[in-house]
């Protein structure tokens, strides 16, 4: 059966940009409308191979696509390596639906599964989501449970589709392959088989658990350990807990990035925290000390003497501890200055100003 080019196709390049390939199309478009060759049945075939091609290399994701599997096929793009044009118009929804969207309402923005086909050992997809904490709760650590409703390798036959105790036998339509080849528009095709749905394999008698699918869409429960001073934008990767793998390979991860929460005294970067303390000019002038919250309840500062606006003083070892370390509290000190002196006040800083000799 033969395999076409769609680049030949259009008597483009290769590295043909998106305006050249467009343009193309568009002269033999022109050429080979059915209006203009009525009855023309060589012109027919011709124009529906052309705009057949140029749907899929005029979109960027199809036309990615379709490198990748004519890479995947070989130079000559022959052999077994056949593609369908059809998998493209539901392509979105082949790549990106059930994992991705039931996920999606539980993090946001899981993403899609490759659905197992086939019986080549592939390792399932890495899932992501998201893990909201509070403050508090990333720099103690915390333990949380979360409930996933996606697609798992049934628990009831291993994800072999078939009931335990019965045989499976090699499915006959397409010899295993979970493929078979057709010819369709002038394309060689490979679609999936439809007597073992990919699967290469029948089973003698399907597993009740999962209709002989091998995967059971089920609410499963996890619990989480979210580490002492987890940052802000910091992952969790759990093993196996992402898409199912097919043919006996593992499943993927599900790779949790951890949100913090603000706080309204406290910021963090790193293992050091950061907050801010106001003092009036009288303790600023003489020094004093004051008590600053800490992580864990309060801490004394010493303010010395002529301490300036926006000084930053650290308390050793209050801070953030990540991985058996312990980050530092800076504070930064805000002295606040009146703004409606009384006349007597007045008075008695101009008095101050005089005796230091500050210009007035
Ligand atoms: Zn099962
Ligand atoms: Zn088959």
């Amino acid at each position: 059966m033969e395999q076409k080019n769609l680049y030949k196709i259009l008597g483009v390049s290769e590295k043909a940009g998106g305006d050249e390939i467009k343009k193309r199309y568009r002269e033999l478009a022109k050429k080979y409308h059915p209006d203009k060759n009525r009855g023309n049945k060589q012109a027919e075939e011709k124009f529906k191979e052309i705009s057949e091609a140029a749907d899929i290399l005029t979109d960027e994701e199809k036309r990615k696509q379709y490198d990748q599997m004519r890479q995947f096929a070989g130079a000559g793009f022959g052999g077994r390596g056949g593609f369908d044009p059809r998998n493209f118009r539901q392509g979105g929804r082949r790549g990106f639906g059930g994992f991705g969207d039931i996920f999606s309402t539980i993090f946001g923005d899981g993403f899609g599964a490759e659905p197992a086909s086939g019986n080549i050992p592939r390792k399932g997809n890495d899932i992501s989501g998201k893990l909201s904490v509070t403050f508090d709760e990333a720099i103690t650590g915390t333990k949380k449970t979360i409930s996933i409703n996606g697609p798992q390798s049934c628990p009831a036959c291993n994800g072999s589709g078939a009931e335990p105790s019965s045989q499976t036998t090699t499915c006959p339509d397409c010899g295993g392959a979970g493929q078979i080849s057709q010819e369709l528009g002038g394309f060689a095709i490979n679609r999936t088989c439809p007597r073992c749905m990919g699967r290469g394999r029948l089973v003698g008698k399907p597993c009740t658990a999962c209709n002989g699918t091998g995967t059971v869409r089920q609410k499963r429960k996890l619990a989480i350990t979210v580490p002492a001073g987890i940052e802000d934008g910091g992952q969790i990767r759990l093993r196996g807990q992402g898409a199912p793998g097919s043919g006996g390979a593992p499943a993927g991860d599900l790779i949790l990035t951890v949100q913090v929460g603000a706080d309204r005294h406290f910021q963090r970067r790193g293992r050091d925290v950061y907050s801010t303390e106001e003092i009036n000019l009288a303790q600023a002038l003489l020094g004093t000390k004051i008590k600053v919250r800490t992580l864990e309840g309060h801490a004394a500062l010493k303010i010395p003497p002529g301490t300036a606006n926006g000084t930053v003083m650290r308390l050793k070892k209050l801070g953030a501890k990540m991985n058996g370390t312990r980050g530092d509290h800076l504070v930064t000190i805000n002295v606040e200055l009146p703004t409606n002196l009384s006349t007597e006040e007045r008075q008695a800083i101009k008095k101050l100003a005089r005796s230091r000799g500050w210009e007035l």
